[in-house]
């Protein structure tokens, strides 16, 4: 880097930036005259700001993009390899305190360009410590955030493009692949074919699995009070179990549902915490019988706390017979049902007015990417739609185009389908279900040793790549049972060697661990369980336990 690239000397910022010989690469640093460099820009016309010279900025400058995307890209390869090889540089669960990153950061954005050299160094010394690391092999806790090689490409041509697909005339492409891709996925999931775009329904990526929930309800209410009218929004009731994830609340409230028409059925481990078929059953007779108007069910695959399955055979005839949108969460568990063997949790599917699964938790497409189908695409269509004239369009066959906007709550909307694609494409389908068959085996490995250890107890029938398990109450203080529980998971994820979450069920604090990140091997969860081992002896020796 030379001075006379920014203007002798006093030119493009504050001797900080560019300027200062230390660029960030080769030394040679941003040097192409087709970056900052031409000298000839300015900011107020004349060249100057605040008595500064300053150099006008090309925000997207092919060339600067081409150097400063791969050192990004660099940095970005470099942290995963890190990941793996330096595991004691990257605590899992971040250690800092809240507010840590005050300190460390200016009060105000600066007034000129700063380098790319500071900024990733930053990065790595102020960012990075505030950093879960979701992608490290030893993260097993929630669900996963799975990433992958495909999924990051899908994410950088999504930003390079940067198109805004909300109509079909926004990019043609933006709209038909997603809608081509949600067929190929409903495909390998076996969803019936009312599901698919060739029928009524269709599939739409949401951001996640609350947009998701949100939509349907406000559908299925929409629909229910087309038929009896609006003035009976009071009177409509809502289903799920108390194991559903928290945004089926909040989608209910959202759409106006009251708090007190919200069922939340009970569960236990007599069904492995799935909704009883007899409760919904009892809960609706009784709704009818008080004049409720019974609108939705939310079944889910793969709860939240234990990966627990609400049965959508019985559940669906339910729905069926008394006329009820339900709809099928899979965040999580949706995926595995691409593999044959887990295909028949989802069995009953065929009743189902919607189904949700975040191929961003398990299919490798980085976040965030919540596909949805419906069977019923007008249904969505007529609560949604928004038809401002600034939006209209002729196309020869407009009712053949679909708007997605229409589809969603807001209007801008990602290229998201591009990065499924590109997951699908690259990796094909017997890939996939190999790489989560790998992972259903290391939460069985981990399960093993478990169950190996008197110490401690697997609590759930485990179904997929989450363990439930904890330490085993003495003399059944369940009180004092929890209390340790808590403290070995305090434990453990204050090592930074690995970080594990926990629920709570049936009262009992459970500590949960989860197999998805795509770098796991069976070592880190041998040494998981190590380090889980090695905490939990404080309780487990000296007669305590
Ligand atoms: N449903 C289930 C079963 C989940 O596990 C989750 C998140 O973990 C969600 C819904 C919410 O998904 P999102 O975070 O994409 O909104």
């Amino acid at each position: 880097m030379h001075d006379r690239e920014f203007g002798n000397g006093n030119g493009y910022s504050n001797g900080n930036g560019y300027t200062n010989g230390n660029s960030y690469t080769n030394g040679n640093g941003y040097t192409n005259g087709n970056g900052y460099s031409n000298g000839n820009g300015n900011v107020n016309g004349n060249g100057e700001a605040n008595g500064a010279k300053v150099i006008k900025m090309k925000p997207m400058d092919s060339e600067l993009l081409r150097e400063q995307g791969h050192i990004m890209v660099d940095f970005i390869a470099d942290y995963y390899k890190n990941l793996q090889d330096s595991p004691q540089d990257f605590p899992v669960l971040s250690q800092v305190q809240p507010g840590y990153l005050r300190d460390m950061l200016p009060d105000s954005a600066p007034d000129q360009p700063e380098s790319l050299k500071e900024l990733l160094d930053d990065v790595s010394k102020k960012i990075m410590p505030g950093i879960t690391h979701w992608q490290s092999p030893s993260y097993f806790a929630y669900y996963a955030s799975s990433t992958s090689v495909a999924g990051f490409l899908g994410e950088m041509l999504n930003a390079g493009l940067s198109v805004v697909g909300f109509t079909w005339l926004t990019s043609p492409a933006a709209t038909e692949l997603e809608i081509i891709v949600l067929d190929w996925l409903a495909k390998l999931l076996q969803l019936p074919d009312h599901f698919l775009s060739t029928g009524n329904g269709g599939g739409v990526i949401q951001g996640t699995g609350c947009e998701a929930v949100l939509v349907v309800v406000l559908a299925a209410r929409d629909r229910i009070l087309k038929k009896v009218g609006k003035t009976l929004l009071p009177q409509l009731v809502a289903y799920a179990s108390d194991q559903t994830h928290s945004s089926f609340r909040k989608a209910c409230l959202i759409g106006g549902i009251h708090e007190e028409n919200i069922r939340l059925l009970k569960t236990d481990s007599s069904t492995n915490y799935g909704m009883p078929p007899e409760s919904l059953e009892e809960a609706i007779s009784h709704d009818l019988a008080e004049g409720f108007i019974p609108f939705f069910i939310c079944a889910t695959v793969g709860t939240t706390s234990s990966a627990a399955v609400d049965p959508l055979v019985p559940l669906g005839k339910i729905a069926k017979k008394y006329g009820i949108w339900m709809h099928v969460d899979a965040a999580y568990a949706g995926n595995a049902c691409i593999c044959p063997e887990y295909r028949k949790f989802i069995d009953g599917i065929e009743n189902a007015d919607s189904f949700n699964m975040n191929a961003h938790k398990w299919l490798f497409a980085n976040q965030t990417c919540s596909p949805l189908w419906v069977k019923d695409r007008y249904s969505l269509i007529d609560a949604l739609k928004t038809n401002p004239e600034y939006l209209e369009f002729k196309v020869s066959k407009k009712d053949a185009v679909v708007n997605y906007k229409d589809w969603q709550i807001s209007l801008s909307r990602r290229f998201r389908s591009l990065k499924l694609w590109m997951v699908l494409r690259l990796y094909g389908s017997e890939n996939l279900r190999n790489f989560i068959r790998d992972h259903v085996n290391l939460a069985k490995h981990f399960e093993d040793y478990v169950a190996q250890d008197p110490h401690f107890e697997v609590v759930t029938t485990r179904y997929f790549s989450l363990v439930c398990f904890r330490l085993v109450p003495v003399d059944g203080d369940e009180e004092k049972c929890n209390e340790r529980n808590r403290e070995l998971l305090a434990a453990v994820n204050s090592t930074g060697k690995i970080f594990i979450s926990h629920t709570a069920l049936s009262d009992k604090f459970i500590l949960r661990f989860a197999v998805g990140a795509p770098l796991t091997e069976e070592k880190h969860v041998t040494e998981a369980w190590q380090i889980i081992q090695k905490h939990s002896s404080k309780f487990t020796c000296n007669g305590h336990y």
